[in-house]
């Protein structure tokens, strides 16, 4: 039995001292989200501003990344939320994190402020703080060609902030070469605050991820690769992307979406053809895929607005529903525009496009008008407007100023009233589709300890409409498959909240990890692995246990630091009181009473009190989580 450690490097930017540590607790709680959590949990106090030099930041690969196994990718990016004080989980992809591990580490524990730009060099298990004068202003892009021209190394990968982060937005995101976001809980503006321009990776000296037994992990590998060569939900996806997908009206385009704001679910049928995936068909150059990922669901495409030529990589199904019928836009090359605009100024998608939504319906509704937006007319559907606001925000100008600071806040700055057309939960900005229809999505999405987002504990189910039998033996759950169901919601979102604790713990691509393929969303499968790669003996419900106690320190963190309650686990009013207007769907909202029930059912699944949503010292106690019960007292 070998019990490995993490490769850990703890860097104070302040003192530009540079210690590297073993860590046990990075196995324990499976590297990435997990081992993020819990030093945020153990270093970061109440009282600490997310933006100050005693906050810190952790960026975690899993413990899969790296390997053999497909879509084993993914960085997590871990911090207090600048957006409420909570707790902020960001995963992302490209090539950054393999890299990373290559060049000699598990994770990065930043911690202090430099006193002038700098930025991480890593590669052959050491760590130099380099001068980022040069880059400091730049935008993402900018910046990684300007580091692999000075560092003479055109391979390197980069998880860089653009001027977004520089200028401390609150929803400023770390964009991983040039295409990949990693995109919560103004982490790119963490990273700002501690005048970090970008980390960049080397892996030319190919750190060995060294494995116990590589004959098993490489047999168990071959099964699932197998099965996801198999999946006809996978290949659809390598053949769509995201953008093709329901997230984003889907391919017909008639999914139910966010229409302005969310006031409404159902978008006219001649705007939707205009952006969905097909229509974009002409303009893509090729497709753009992550470390060992078979699926490639990034498109590259070239596109032409107002004379100007545009290219980009990444546009997922977030940025076209957030940027045309979020905004009520039907000009595909504006939707591509504002999203590379947010890539290279380091924006998070969702976070611009809930916050700009919310200041359009506050015009058109007379909430505020052109002297509030220093002249801007926002209209819905006049995207030439909103591009120059995206701007704006990442430079904190003009109207830009008070939208920097995010859909919550910034409603709180101009005041009126306007909190009532803000989209956001626990403070964080909504850029979602199926709030009234599907109901355990919108659960998903309204109870996520990160704060909005259905990459946390929504389920694909209902999309996909899985049948009965499936949702039963998979979920314990017949009407996983029925969007409009309540029966058995609340216990199937705490399933996948659980579960998707594990995935982004473990570092693979949700996407090749069960999101699409169902089959592969079996926690057997990560169990075997973790045994082959370090030798222990960990059954599948242990690593349950493991996924269950990152949600518990999440939510401790959260009731503790941003002091949420049950009431923090609601959706805006509309949801509620709007029903859609049209399509498929026309009628439907989220009942209040069904809602609470599946909320019980939820907190209940997860052993919590039903009527609060707190947390059980039993609970606790069975999670061998002894510590968060005092600290939840204190
Ligand atoms: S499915 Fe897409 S996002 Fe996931 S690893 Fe593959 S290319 Fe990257």
């Amino acid at each position: 039995m070998e019990n490995k450690t993490g490769r850990i490097a703890r860097i104070n930017l302040t003192t530009g001292k540079v210690e590297n540590e073993n860590s046990t607790d990075y196995y324990k709680w499976l590297g990435g989200r997990g081992y993020g959590v819990k030093v945020i949990f153990n270093e970061v106090k109440k009282e600490t501003d997310p933006l100050s030099e005693d906050s810190k930041i952790v960026i975690a690969a899993g413990c899969f990344t790296g390997t053999s196994i497909p879509g084993s990718s993914r960085i997590n990016i871990i911090s207090k939320n600048v957006l409420n004080n909570g707790i902020s989980y960001s995963s992302g992809g490209g090539d950054f994190a393999p890299a990373l591990k290559k060049a000699g580490f598990d994770a990065l524990i930043i911690e202090g402020k430099a006193e002038k730009p700098v930025y991480l060099y890593v590669s052959d298990g050491r760590i130099l703080i380099k001068d980022a004068a040069g880059v400091w202003g730049k935008t993402t892009w900018d910046t990684e060609d300007e580091i692999r021209t000075e560092l003479k190394n055109d391979k390197l990968k980069i998880a860089a902030i653009g001027p977004a982060g520089e200028n401390l937005s609150k929803v400023a995101c770390v964009i991983i070469d040039k295409a990949h976001a990693a995109a919560w809980g103004g982490c790119g503006a963490v990273m700002g605050s501690k005048n970090l321009k970008a980390v960049v990776a080397n892996d030319a000296n190919d750190y060995e991820i060294s494995m116990f037994d590589s004959n098993k992990f490489d047999k168990e590998c071959k099964r699932y690769k197998w099965i996801l060569s198999a999946s006809v939900p996978a290949s659809n996806l390598k053949r769509v992307g995201t953008h093709g997908t329901a997230g984003a009206g889907g391919l017909t385009g008639k999914a139910p979406t966010s229409v302005r704001n969310s006031l409404d679910e159902y978008w006219d049928p001649e705007k939707n053809e205009k952006v969905v995936e097909k229509s974009y068909k002409q303009y893509e150059k090729k497709r753009v895929t992550c470390f060992n990922c078979p699926i490639a669901c990034l498109h590259s495409y070239e596109m032409e607005y107002n004379g100007e030529i545009v290219e980009g990589v990444g546009m997922h199904a977030n940025s076209v529903r957030g940027f045309s019928s979020n905004w009520d836009v039907d000009d595909p090359a504006a939707v591509f525009k504002a999203h590379t605009l947010c890539n290279k100024y380091g924006l998070d998608v969702d976070g611009t496009s809930s916050t700009i939504a919310w200041a359009i319906e506050c015009f058109e509704s007379g909430i505020i008008d052109t002297n509030d937006t220093f002249g801007a007319q926002l209209k819905w559907g006049n995207a030439d407007e909103f591009l120059k606001l995206i701007e704006d925000m990442a430079y904190r100008r003009g109207f830009g100023e008070i939208l920097s600071e995010g859909v919550f806040k910034a409603s709180q700055i101009i005041g009126r009233n306007s909190i009532e057309n803000t989209m956001q939960v626990k403070g964080v900005g909504i850029n979602e589709q199926s709030l009234r229809t599907h109901k355990a999505w919108s659960l998903g999405i309204a109870i996520s300890t990160r704060g909005s987002g259905h990459v946390s504990a929504a389920p694909q189910t209902e999309k996909r409409g899985i049948p009965s039998e499936i949702g039963e033996w998979l979920f314990d759950c017949p009407e996983a498959g029925i969007p409009t169901s309540y029966k058995g919601k609340g216990k199937l979102v705490a399933w996948y909240e659980i579960y998707k604790a594990i995935v982004d713990s473990i570092g693979i691509c949700y996407f090749n990890a069960g999101w699409y393929e169902f089959t592969l969303a079996d926690i057997s499968y990560y169990a075997e692995f973790y045994n082959a790669l370090t030798g222990m003996n960990m059954s599948n419900e242990e690593m349950w246990d493991i996924g269950e106690r990152i949600v518990n320190l999440e939510k401790a963190i959260n009731t503790v630091y941003a002091g949420f309650t049950r009431e923090d686990d609601y959706l805006p009013k509309r949801i509620m009181e709007i029903p859609v207007s049209d399509g498929p769907y026309k009628g439907e909202l989220m009942e209040r009473e069904k809602y609470d029930e599946m909320l019980e059912e939820y907190y209940d699944a997860h052993g919590w009190d039903t009527a609060t949503g707190l947390q059980k010292p039993e609970t606790l106690k069975r999670l061998e989580l002894e510590e968060v019960i005092s600290f939840l007292s204190n």
